[in-house]
């Protein structure tokens, strides 16, 4: 039976005062911005054009380049030293359908009327029974996929290279389940910015890379005539009066000095999501406290939702919320690299990589869970390590697949996937997240896994890594800035005792984790950084079928228009929704 609520003067606690509480919830200061204020627009401009696109990544380069094409002059500002975005960081897999000719030429039936129905199909629910596709915006995704063909035909004019295969289900998510849709743009000899160099040359026409896609288009980009403005930071937008008429230019930092930008037609947000402010994303879910600081696609560039405030600060709203709640794909991940701060799965910084100063070490790669046990800030377990996080659903990952059928989700077989929601459970001390989570493993550990557990694959520096003789000492030496409160040596020691005596076993009375293996036993010990990591953001400003900003009352945000990560309304990882997007903000800002 549910517990009664009590409501009694006894049982009543004064925010802040719970028993154990270190920190009250949100009072760690954030370095990420406050809601941005509207701006009074100035009575002289620095500069002047038609179209000013904030972002130089998936949506911006496209948008900028095709607007400019159509005879605007485009303004891009990109406030990092180079372009990209977390598209240049990415896998480079471009999920592209609706029948384009690389679908056509492997023999493939695709259709914009059949992408659209995909990506919502109310009936397609994960193995933890959050739907996918559900809550997307018809209107959204109809101008997704009647655009789909066309942006896959612009990207190959405008140099981005494929690979020369079939069209598959490899490297993105959420692409609807009726047929192969991934692209693969092809590395070629741009260097990589995880490694500063450029791919091997065996693996230049064979292998997928961010890089490939966004190096063309920036080349394109410069061809075209577009104005790039690198280290310049969008700080505010102008709207002719506070909350009424056109948006009609920006405010921009670049270095201390401060630019005031009119745009004549229009101003695109291509600023690429906000899973990097604090504030901003508890919205979606209080939990989501500072500890998760390991964002996918940093440090090239963050998602500090500069995008979203300033639009809400002439009055845009926001979108589709749910599609960021929702458990499904990898907006949030277990991550794939242990003892560094960005241990985001498929992204590597290597030593070369122009941003190594910043990412600061490589991380370890987990290949076999068995071989750590993951623990909380009092050194406790709390969940089978083998476990997963949110899956997606793709072509071929519901079979049989029948649009819009029932049988869909009664097909499913539940499963949990539930490793991230426990580590982000915290240790009941009234913080809303789960604060750091360390793998600890031993010496034997680091041999079975090939692992060497020092710079520049560990940080030790910057307190994401630690290693000890003895448990006890492992635990008191876990000091860093988001470890709240100190880890009891004694619990450390208990909860290694207990998983050893589960591997003597052959079983995980607590966790169910299937037969432990490994007793974590030979000196010297571990604790590695393997706090949950954030990717995406799929809710953002609510656009309509033109990538038109609209306001609380429904109506368009008149010269105003964005894409991407930072607008709402469709739940689709990455790349294809971006330039997509892009190519239509692009068209609309300048032709309609
Ligand atoms: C490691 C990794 C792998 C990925 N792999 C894939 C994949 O294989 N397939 C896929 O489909 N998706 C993938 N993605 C996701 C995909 O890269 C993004 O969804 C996509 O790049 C989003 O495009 P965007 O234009 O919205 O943002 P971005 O590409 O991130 O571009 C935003 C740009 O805006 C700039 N900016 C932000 N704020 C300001 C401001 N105030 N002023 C000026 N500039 C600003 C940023 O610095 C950035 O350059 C991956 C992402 C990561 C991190």
């Amino acid at each position: 039976m549910a517990e009664k609520a009590k409501f009694s003067r006894r049982g009543f606690f004064l925010n802040g005062a719970v028993a154990g509480a270190s920190v009250a919830a949100g009072t760690l200061a954030s370095p990420r911005p406050a809601l941005a204020q509207a701006a009074r627009p100035p009575t002289q401009w620095s500069r002047e054009v038609d179209v000013v696109v904030i972002g130089a990544g998936a949506v911006g380069l496209p948008a900028a380049i095709v607007a400019r094409e159509a005879g605007a002059s485009v303004i891009v500002l990109e406030v990092e030293k180079d372009i990209g975005g977390h598209a240049i960081t990415s896998g480079g897999n471009i999920p592209l359908g609706g029948g384009t000719s690389a679908q056509n030429k492997h023999g493939i039936k695709d259709s914009p009327d059949l992408l659209f129905r995909d990506l919502t199909d109310w009936s397609v629910v994960q193995p933890n029974g959050f739907p996918d596709y559900r809550y997307n915006d018809r209107e959204i995704i109809r101008a997704f996929a009647d655009n789909n063909v066309a942006t896959y035909d612009w990207l190959v004019g405008h140099g981005v290279i494929f690979i020369d295969k079939a069209p598959d289900a490899l490297g993105g998510n959420s692409v609807g389940n009726s047929a192969p849709r991934e692209m693969h743009a092809a590395a070629m000899d741009w260097p990589k910015v995880q490694t500063g160099k450029p791919a091997d040359p065996a693996a230049r026409t064979t292998t997928s890379s961010g890089n490939g896609l966004m190096r063309p288009l920036e080349a394109a980009a410069r061809e075209a005539g577009v104005q790039i403005l690198l280290e310049h930071k969008m700080v505010a937008l102008y709207r002719e009066a506070p909350n009424a008429n056109r948006v009609i230019g920006v405010a921009a930092g670049n270095n201390g000095a401060r630019l005031d930008i009119r745009a004549r037609k229009a101003v695109i947000i291509a600023t690429g999501g906000s899973t990097g402010n604090v504030n901003f994303r508890r919205m979606f879910d209080p939990r989501l406290t500072e500890e998760y600081c390991g964002l996918g696609g940093m440090p090239w560039s963050d998602q500090d939702a500069s995008g979203e405030l300033a639009a809400m600060a002439v009055g845009a709203s926001l979108w589709g919320l749910y599609n960021q709640t929702g458990e499904f794909g990898i907006k949030l991940t277990k991550p794939g690299t242990i003892g560094n701060q960005y241990g985001y799965g498929s992204l590597r910084w290597l030593p070369g990589s122009p941003v190594f100063d910043r990412a600061r070490a490589t991380g370890l790669s987990v290949y076999n869970w068995q071989d750590v046990i993951t623990v909380n800030m009092l050194g406790k377990r709390f969940y089978d390590e083998t476990g997963q996080g949110f899956t997606a659903n793709d072509y071929n990952s519901i079979k049989p697949y029948t649009q819009g059928s029932y049988l869909n989700a009664a097909n499913i077989t539940y499963k949990a996937n539930n490793w991230i929601n426990a580590a982000m459970a915290g240790i009941g001390d009234g913080h809303n997240g789960g604060g750091p989570i360390w793998a600890i493993f031993d010496a034997d550990a680091v041999t079975r896994e090939n692992w060497v557990p020092a710079p520049p694959n560990v940080d030790i520096d910057s307190g994401f890594f630690f290693s000890a003789n003895t448990l006890a000492d492992l635990a008191r030496k876990i000091v860093m800035k988001y470890q709240r409160v100190p880890m009891p040596p004694d619990n450390l020691e208990q909860t290694v005792a207990r998983y050893n005596s589960f591997v003597d076993s052959g079983r995980d009375d607590d966790f169910g984790k299937p037969k432990p293996l490994h007793k974590i036993a030979a000196p010297p010990f571990y604790a590695a950084w393997a706090t949950p990591t954030i990717h995406d953001a799929r809710a953002g400003l609510r656009i309509n079928a033109n990538c038109q900003v609209m306001d609380m009352n429904g109506q368009v945000i008149p010269g105003l228009y964005c894409g991407g990560e930072s607008a709402g309304g469709f739940s689709q990882h990455g790349l294809a929704r971006a330039i997509c997007q892009g190519y239509i903000a692009g068209h609309h800002a300048v032709l309609a």
